[in-house]
């Protein structure tokens, strides 16, 4: 049991002002594994009242990027020492796979954080444009930043804000959720031990209201959000009302594209890892598949085949490939999916309901649907579990129209034995990431989503500029700019 029992503010462990605490619950064993402070609007209002008097006072923000970098390099270094007691932590308070917590969810904000301090030290945050009228363009933070980040990879999107933040040298107050708060106290502690001044990071778990209280906040300059649609939504207008900047990387339906020239056996070997992708409970998860009418039959049965060869069950074995969802009241809403799509005439050809013989955990088997229209809802919304549905088209054409036809554009993938053909596919697809057979991004690519998936990017220099405000400073002839 791991219990927490201070906030971190101001570059101390300090009580919380109020009594309530959150429970975290283990998926695995729905038994009560930690517990931390559940933060109330004047443990908000402290934090904020640390970061803003970190921002205005220094010396964080007159830091040089070059030492901001190496900091952010000792937080990784630290990071980095402690990776399988967060691997651990983050399979035991969320329920990803063992697997995918050593392979993705610590190393992967390691990376993440030492990716910003190589960009610190070579960014030109500050240019000079024009000859005879010339101008200074300094780039400088944007301030006092709220990072509001969801449970599913806890550690992974919190990164994808606190290290372009540190790398900007804007201060911070981090709500993570309530599910999944624990990782981010060994990140407080990491940021503690690697130097980092008081004030720069502050960390307060809770939920909506402590949310709001943050967001809504008037010495917070800028939101940073990942989370639902529905509540990137909610925090969009509360911004508007004060003018704050906001970005929001938020939901996905994302479609892979199976072309007739694809081969089968590697796109299926692809597919279950892009479309199971943490129990599939991944923005990016490709949970409609697209497949043409003639090779539709052959298709499925290789998928399915394939999805019943996947182990369920204890996320700590690492044999497991789906492990359980977050809370009950996830597994409760991708229950009400599967029912739903047989409603609306769709067939599960394999899954559908919870596995047997899981005595405890939020358990559901991995499904998949076909006879799916992309009008059912079941094609449409979120579900946020391991459930897919295979969608046939008529030609590549109709592909296209079918994977756009979406409120979503996060992510997408195209299958073929040949990548030009899969490069021009991308090119017609309405989404902020895409994958020709299913390859990695570079660390240094954008991310984040067109339409309701959200607004901004996150990673590489683009994620860096969402943490700066950009000004000119024009300068008399007579000088010229340092
Ligand atoms: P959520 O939207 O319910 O909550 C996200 C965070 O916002 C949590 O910390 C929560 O406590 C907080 N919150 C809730 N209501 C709030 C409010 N009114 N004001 C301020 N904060 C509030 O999402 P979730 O269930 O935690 O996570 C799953 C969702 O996150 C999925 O929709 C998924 O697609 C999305 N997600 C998106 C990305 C991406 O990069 N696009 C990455 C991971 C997850």
């Amino acid at each position: 049991m791991q219990v927490r029992d201070r906030l971190f503010i101001g570059g101390e462990w300090v009580a919380p002002a109020g009594g309530d605490v959150i429970d975290v619950v283990s998926p695995a064993s729905e038994q009560v594994m930690g517990r931390v402070p559940a933060g109330t609007p004047a443990d908000v209002d402290r934090a904020v009242a640390a970061a803003r008097a970190a921002f205005d006072a220094g010396p964080w923000a007159r830091t040089t990027p070059a030492e901001r970098a190496d900091v952010i390099d000792r937080v990784a270094e630290v990071l980095d020492r402690r990776k399988d007691e967060l691997a651990a932590l983050i399979t035991a308070e969320m329920g990803s796979t063992a697997l995918f917590s050593q392979f993705v969810q610590v190393p992967a904000p390691i990376s993440t954080l030492r990716s910003y301090a190589r960009l610190a030290r070579t960014f030109a945050f500050e240019e000079e444009r024009g000859s005879r009228a010339r101008s200074l363009v300094v780039h400088e933070p944007v301030g006092v930043v709220a990072a509001i980040v969801p449970w599913n990879t806890p550690l992974l999107v919190t990164m994808s804000k606190v290290a372009p933040a540190l790398a900007a040298g804007c201060t911070m107050v981090l709500k993570p959720s309530p599910e999944a708060p624990l990782d981010a106290f060994v990140l407080a502690e990491a940021c503690q031990e690697a130097g980092l001044p008081p004030g720069v990071l502050n960390v307060v778990p809770g939920g909506r209201s402590a949310g709001e209280h943050l967001v809504t906040h008037r010495d917070v300059d800028k939101v940073a959000f990942t989370g639902s649609t529905a509540v990137g939504r909610r925090i969009a207008a509360l911004c508007a009302d004060r003018l704050a900047r906001v970005s929001l990387e938020l939901g996905g339906k994302s479609a892979a594209i199976v072309l007739d020239d694809a081969p089968l056996d590697r796109t299926v070997r692809g597919l279950l890892g892009l479309s199971y992708v943490n129990s599939g409970q991944a923005c990016v998860a490709q949970t409609r598949v697209l497949v043409s009418r003639d090779r539709h039959d052959e298709f499925v049965d290789a998928f399915v085949e394939g999805t019943r060869g996947l182990q369920v069950g204890d996320p700590t074995d690492t044999a497991t490939a789906i492990g359980p969802l977050v809370s009950a009241r996830q597994r409760g809403r991708v229950e009400s999916y599967l029912t739903l799509g047989q409603q609306e005439g769709a067939k599960a050809v394999t899954g559908g309901g919870r596995p047997e013989g899981q005595s405890c955990g939020w358990y559901v088997e991995p499904t998949v649907f076909t006879g799916v229209d992309n009008g059912m809802r079941i094609a449409r919304e979120e579900i946020f579990g391991p459930v897919v549905a295979v969608i046939a088209y008529d030609d590549p054409d109709d592909a296209v129209a079918i994977a756009n036809d979406s409120d979503y554009g996060l992510a997408g993938s195209v299958w073929t034995s040949d990548v030009d053909t899969g490069v021009e596919i991308a090119r017609r697809v309405r989404t902020g990431t895409y994958s020709v057979n299913g390859a990695a991004q570079a660390s240094s690519a954008p991310f984040g989503g067109f339409k309701q998936s959200g607004l901004g990017r996150e990673f590489g220099p683009e994620g860096l500029r969402s943490y700066l405000e950009v000004k000119s400073i024009a300068v008399p002839g007579e000088r010229r700019p340092s």
